[in-house]
């Protein structure tokens, strides 16, 4: 390990890893991602932001995990760490590629070499939050998509622009489309290029960073049908990132709340939505809009500001923020419990109710 990543936490590096015998696409134990903030008078790092302090989850094969949470809260990190977009610090995220007979073979992706990390590329695809910034201007839509096919030679080369096409169809968009420029298209149609040029290499496991925060509520409904559309034609796994909890609730089977670094509650998603156990999840849930004119939302308002990541509060970190807090929760940072099976939170209340 560098100079760098020798670092230190007491927060939960070593929350539980479920494999319960399902077929895991994903396992990530203990992932850190610090970046320095400042260094000494001979460039040593003296202080680290603790973006991902230590987060563990697994993804089921075809199933999609939401992580949600502030703005800050180290979930867009998150991803980013795992398709090493950042040099991991510490921890292990470990992809189990698939092939088509069946063979798995196993890759860690916070430790594999450039080179090997290259050679999964087609398998592991990110669709970034802003569909205006991340399409090159000068390329066609044809271009744009068929390039990644191409290079990886997804299919004969004589085949590239009917495979595109058929993509750009499976996308919603229509085949004289191909010819044409980003900048004529509006938010909605180049999120779906965004989402073809991704499809187009046939991932496995893709990485949707607030998909459809930047688009209308409308278009927000049409691209996430089309996510769920892709997912059950070609299997894909999902972790779909996103600070909107309604809609990682309606495309979730699991759902990851991350305060500051760290996952405080994780469980299926209909455990979550009904059962929510931590203060947090519950004062996100409770902003969530109800689509019932007789029921009466009461938001739970959050005091004060999310911490700084370079100066995580001692103890709990939400405890400045709770109003369960204790003295405990100030001094003795919490572990996750299951309090139910797959639910796990990580808040001292949990712990004590399940002694
Ligand atoms: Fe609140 Fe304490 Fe639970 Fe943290 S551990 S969420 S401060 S009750």
């Amino acid at each position: 390990m560098s100079e760098e990543k020798n670092v230190t936490s007491n927060e939960n590096a070593d929350a539980p890893v479920r494999d319960d015998g399902r077929d895991l696409i994903l396992e990530v134990n203990g992932l850190k991602q610090y970046f320095p903030v400042a260094k000494s008078f001979f460039g040593k790092p003296t202080a680290y932001l603790r973006a991902v302090d230590g987060v563990s989850f697994t993804l089921e094969r075809g199933k999609t995990l939401g992580v949600v949470g502030e703005s800050g809260c180290g979930k867009t990190t998150l991803g980013r760490t795992i398709l090493r977009l950042y040099d991991v610090t510490e921890g292990s995220a470990v992809y189990h590629s698939k092939d088509s007979d069946g063979n798995i073979k196993d890759y860690d992706l916070a430790s594999i070499s450039r080179g090997e990390f290259y050679k999964l590329r087609t398998e592991l695809q990110l669709i970034f939050q802003d569909p205006y910034s991340s399409l090159p201007p000068r390329m066609t839509v044809g271009d744009i998509i068929g390039e990644a096919v191409k290079i990886h030679k997804i299919v004969p080369q004589a085949e590239v622009a009917a495979y595109v096409r058929g993509v750009m169809e499976r996308c919603g968009l229509q085949p004289h489309h191909y010819d044409r420029y980003p900048h004529e298209f509006s938010g909605g149609q180049r999120q779906r290029i965004c989402i073809a040029r991704a499809l187009a290499v046939k991932p496995k496991l893709v990485i949707c960073d607030e998909p459809v925060s930047a688009l209308d509520v409308s278009i927000q409904a049409q691209i996430i049908n089309l996510l769920k559309k892709l997912q059950r034609e070609e299997g894909m796994s999902y972790i779909f990132i996103s600070h909107d909890l309604s809609v990682v609730k309606y495309i979730s089977d699991e759902i990851a709340v991350m305060y500051l670094g760290n996952i405080v509650e994780m469980g299926n998603t209909k455990e979550i939505c009904q059962n929510a156990k931590h203060p947090y999840t519950q004062a996100l849930f409770s902003a969530v809009p109800v689509a019932n004119p007789h029921r009466k939302s009461e938001p739970v308002v959050l005091e004060g500001e999310l911490p700084s990541p370079a100066n995580p509060p001692k103890g709990c970190k939400f405890h400045t923020r709770c109003k369960y807090c204790t003295d405990r929760c100030r001094e003795e940072a919490p572990i996750m419990t299951e309090v139910a099976p797959g639910h796990f939170v990580a808040c001292h209340l949990a712990e004590e109710s399940e002694q």
